[in-house]
């Protein structure tokens, strides 16, 4: 019996080649898509993720089993590859909370003292409000970006006013992360909006961001689960015992002024905080204007990579000067001398 269309394609050259074209193109754009998702972000992912669809690519894949197939190793790969190393950081800087936060620590190391080192440190209390992964400079470029355009959509969502957050009471997850909650009210809602635009606005620019789990803002004051050590030692829990005096504790309240895009991985600065790429001020009545701390920490990074630079540029020079037969001393140390004054200036 003749299978239907062999007979078709077999009596018309014309239609034979167009069909075998279109199989041709077929192929290519299945290797194509199955050569994204082998990519090391992961194209495909964020488009499920985002809901995005490609119609082109999903008329043509006819097989449900292919594409069950094809989820399953774009899960795999999202969970393999996904590892956050950068976050959206609120900092806490009242000294009210700060304080009470440090109380609460050296009563806990007071009845346990293994558990000093699992406490988080001065100067690094902060709420995450989106975890993200930057791979690279230009990823952490559009992250840059991305924060200037979610300011005026931050604002837009405070209407004018300022966001407080008010601080009360002790909370674990899993007995693992120990944390200062939120007080009920308003200020949550409205950090939760913040968190889901947040997330919105930097997945639209294709950066992997966000979690699984609903958010849950909170202020971590300590991490047993990154004390793999005392696990070994016996202490797997957070026991409630040890912060039974601040149960209902008022820490105090924080006015949000400023949003960070920090790392999570690189060096922290001297005053205890993560290493930030950028940041923004929320709600500032005039305009773009930095506070004084805001002022500081520029000018702190605007010497440091003037420094950094003269100090590359004289390595750099150096080494040249120290390359037999190069015949290029005398015009080295003139140049090292300029370009070192130049890079101070700066
Ligand atoms: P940080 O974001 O620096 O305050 O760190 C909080 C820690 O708690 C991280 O290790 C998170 O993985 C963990 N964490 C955050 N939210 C949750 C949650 N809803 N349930 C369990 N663990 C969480």
């Amino acid at each position: 019996m003749e299978q239907p269309g062999v007979g078709r394609i077999n009596s018309n050259e014309n239609e034979n080649a167009s069909e075998k074209k279109k199989m041709s193109e077929e192929f290519e754009s299945n290797t194509i898509m199955e050569s994204l998702i082998d990519m090391p972000l992961a194209t495909l992912d964020i488009k499920e993720e985002f809901g995005i669809t490609d119609v082109a690519h999903k008329n043509k894949e006819s097989s449900k089993g292919n594409e069950q197939v094809r989820k399953d190793k774009r899960k795999k790969r999202k969970k393999k590859d996904y590892q956050p190393n950068y976050f959206l950081s609120i900092p806490i800087t009242n000294k009210e909370i700060t304080t009470g936060i440090k109380k609460l620590q050296n009563a806990i190391i007071e009845q346990d003292k293994r558990l000093a080192k699992t406490m988080s440190r001065d100067g690094s209390f902060h709420i995450t409000l989106l975890v993200m992964q930057l791979l690279n400079e230009d990823e952490v470029n559009i992250g840059i970006d991305t924060l200037l355009e979610l300011k005026p959509l931050i604002e837009e969502i405070l209407q004018g006013k300022h966001l407080t957050l008010p601080f009360q009471g002790v909370d674990t997850f899993e007995s693992q992360v120990g944390f200062v909650k939120l007080e009920e009210g308003d200020h949550i809602k409205q950090l939760l909006e913040i968190a889901e635009v947040a997330k919105r606005t930097f997945q639209e620019k294709g950066i992997l961001a966000g979690e699984d789990r609903s958010y849950n803002p909170h202020l971590t004051f300590m991490k047993l689960s990154k004390a793999s050590w005392l696990r070994k030692k016996g202490v797997k829990k957070i026991n409630p015992k040890l912060y039974e005096k601040f149960i209902n504790h008022r820490f105090g309240e924080e006015m949000v002024y400023r949003i960070d895009l920090c790392s999570m991985l690189k060096e922290k600065q001297s005053n205890g905080y993560y290493h930030c790429d950028s940041s923004v001020v929320i709600g500032d009545k005039n305009g773009s204007e930095p506070d004084d701390a805001e002022l500081v920490r520029l000018s702190k990074r605007l010497v440091e990579n003037a420094v950094l630079k003269a100090v590359q540029q004289y390595l750099e020079e150096t080494q040249n000067k120290n390359k037999p037969g190069d015949g290029n001393s005398v015009k080295t140390e003139e140049a090292d001398r300029n370009g070192t004054e130049n890079n101070i200036r700066k």
